[in-house]
């Protein structure tokens, strides 16, 4: 009750001055994230006897995992014929060939025994007459190569994100991993070799700062969607661990490959589904007009996500976007029959009227292309052992560093993510996470020591924060750096707003130093938090928005209006790119595997990407 009390007062009872005194831990393993990615990866090693902790910012049933609600992809074959062959070229369609196909085959192979685990340990996935799994047709999803359509999405309901992440949390209780929940991982701990060696966290409870030294750490920390003024991801969604790994000089790849989607409710961001419009919905312009028949005569508001998102930027680019702010586009349902709107899209209404304040029944919802889902992340091997470039070599090993799920890219997703493919990345890297450290991590043997300065580097920044006495707050920094990633690195890009908005992002950056926290408790210090995750969010948007203006092509979800093609022979390859603590971006690139991992399948080489 003390703690609470204190909160109130906004003084820190437990640390005085600059003293920050650790808290110890010694673990085998450190899973830094506690959603679908992290929980999986946490019970595997805990199952396989090493001393595993599991680091958590929030409760772990409320990561963002929990909002997943289409399905999980594998093939089964329970609805009609399938093979895992068929799933991995749409995966690599998908992915507009920038996915790496060693790792694709290796998903969409391990698919199946990982769903059939997911089924034993308790996910009460919805089921057909015979009692099998049901499975659902899905965006790209298609049998013989691209001939039909497969049904290969698994669900339970709509709630399959939900479903999951309590089973994994369970057994991950089962399995006896320790939770260190509401702790806020700030940065790694790296020794002179470079590798790996620990992490630093903050107790969001009691204020103490806590140094886990460990064999392995796995960032299982999610997407950054936060970097955009409209995202259908919590607010909780801002690449930390993307960030630190960042400042322990390691790179970030394919960052600026971002899914956006057409229609997220204007400010929240929350997902409208791409049924509304099929069932009759459409969309307009501040002239009332309905431009989508502009962009697409055939198909109009149902064109896909890409070509729908780039007409609505098009629109408010052009000055016809609706609002105070010409910022944003209307959609429409409110000339549908009540009856429809009831019985087909019953979530709607009611998170159109508690997110937008609109009864959808007699006014339109406000809506914007809204960031959806982030491919890049940190660059991987299929065992989820982190790589980087180093003397020549693409994908040279860190030593005791793993990542998986969103934070992490692999690359199965390359340059666009089919729908129902990263819950299963989720589940198949945090299952080949637990087997790969197994092979790795023993036990018995001793820690590789920690450095001297062992979490100097992050107490240093906290503390920095904690003591920002500037003159802009952490809200109008990260407003300023949302709006500019928003007008000038979404949907559509242009050589001219990347590099204005480059100009624009290093703007924000230099003005970190300018930062105000009014609040300078330890203890549940939310403006202190928040402060830390703009800082982690303004590390990637820099290297998204740099990498973006760096391609000059246009694949998957970078759609570039003055280079419209892709162009294989100079792009067909990974983005990665360093950030120093100078604001000095340095982007180099690493080959895409055109490599299996058997001979049970062939690559498959690049065409037109035509659906
Ligand atoms: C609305 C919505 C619907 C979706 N629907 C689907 C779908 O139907 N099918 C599909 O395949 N995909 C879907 N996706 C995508 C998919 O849900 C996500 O990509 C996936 O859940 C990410 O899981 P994760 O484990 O990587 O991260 P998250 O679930 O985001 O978890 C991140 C974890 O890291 C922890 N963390 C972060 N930073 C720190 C820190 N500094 N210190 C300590 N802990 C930290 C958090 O507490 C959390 O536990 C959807 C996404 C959204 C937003």
């Amino acid at each position: 009750m003390a703690d609470t009390a204190n909160t109130q007062t906004g003084t820190a009872p437990h640390i005085t001055g600059n003293a920050y005194p650790f808290v110890d831990h010694v673990y085998d393993v450190v899973v830094v994230g506690a959603g679908g990615a992290g929980l999986r990866a946490a019970f595997g090693m805990a199952e396989k006897g090493l001393k595993t902790a599991c680091i958590s910012k929030v409760y772990p049933t409320r990561s963002h995992t929990v909002a997943a609600q289409g399905g999980i992809s594998a093939s089964l074959g329970n609805m009609g014929p399938d093979d895992w062959r068929w799933h991995m070229y749409d995966t690599i369609k998908g992915s507009d060939w920038l996915g790496d196909q060693d790792a694709i085959e290796y998903m969409v192979r391990e698919a199946v025994p990982a769903i059939v685990e997911l089924e034993h340990y308790g996910v009460p996935f919805s089921r057909t007459e015979e009692g099998k799994i049901y499975q659902r047709p899905f965006g790209g999803m298609t049998t013989e190569y691209g001939k039909g359509i497969a049904q290969r999405t698994c669900a339970a309901a709509d709630r399959t994100g939900h479903a999951i992440l309590h089973t994994l949390y369970q057994q991950a209780l089962k399995h006896r991993a320790e939770f260190f929940v509401e702790y806020f991982a700030l940065d790694l701990i790296m020794d002179d070799d470079g590798a790996c060696v620990g992490v630093i966290a903050w107790n969001l409870d009691d204020g103490k700062m806590h140094r886990f030294h460990a064999k392995l750490v796995v960032l299982a920390t999610g997407g950054y969607g936060r970097v955009f003024f409209s995202a259908t991801s919590a607010h909780t969604c801002t690449g930390d661990g993307n960030a630190m790994a960042l400042r322990a000089g390691l790179p970030l790849q394919d960052m600026e490959f971002i899914q956006f989607h057409p229609t997220g409710i204007y400010g929240a961001g929350c997902l409208i589904t791409e049924g509304v419009r099929g069932e009759g919905g459409y969309l307009t312009n501040s002239e009332g007009e309905r431009f989508m028949e502009r962009y697409a005569p055939s198909a109009k508001d149902l064109a896909s996500r890409d070509v729908v998102s780039r007409a609505m930027t098009m629109e408010i680019r052009d000055g016809r976007g609706v609002g105070p702010n010409k910022d944003h586009i209307h959609l429409h349902i409110e000339h549908l029959d009540p009856k429809i709107i009831h019985e087909r899209l019953p979530g709607i209404s009611e998170t159109a009227r508690i997110f937008a304040g609109v009864d959808v029944t007699r006014e339109p919802i406000p809506v914007l292309p809204t960031c959806h889902y982030n491919m890049g992340g940190v660059p991987t091997n299929f065992r989820t052992e982190v790589v980087t470039k180093k003397d020549g070599n693409p994908d040279s090993v860190v030593p005791g560093l793993m990542a998986i799920g969103e934070a992490a890219c692999v690359s199965v997703h390359g340059a666009n993510r089919l729908g129902s493919n990263s819950l299963l990345d989720l589940v198949v890297f945090g299952r080949s996470a637990a087997i790969r450290a197994a092979e790795i991590v023993k036990p018995g043997e001793a820690h590789r020591n920690l450095p001297k300065n062992a979490g100097d580097m992050a107490i240093a920044r906290l503390d920095k924060l904690r003591n920002a006495k500037g003159d802009i707050p952490t809200s109008k920094l990260r407003l300023d750096m949302q709006k500019i990633m928003q007008n000038d690195c979404a949907v559509y890009r242009t050589g001219k707003t990347l590099s204005e908005g480059v100009a624009k992002i290093n703007d924000v950056w230099n003005q970190r130093d300018r930062v105000k926290v009014e609040d300078r408790s330890l203890i549940w210090n939310s403006d202190l938090a928040e402060t830390l995750e703009l800082d982690n969010l303004m590390y990637q948007a820099k290297v998204s928005i740099e990498s973006a203006a760096n391609r000059e092509e246009s694949r998957g979800a970078h759609a570039r209006e003055d280079f419209p093609d892709r162009n294989d022979e100079t792009w067909m390859k990974h983005s990665i790119a360093w950030l120093g603590e100078d604001g000095k971006t340095k982007i180099d690139y690493r080959p895409v595997h055109m490599t299996t991992l058997t001979n049970d399948v062939q690559v498959f080489p690049p065409k037109a990407r035509v659906y």
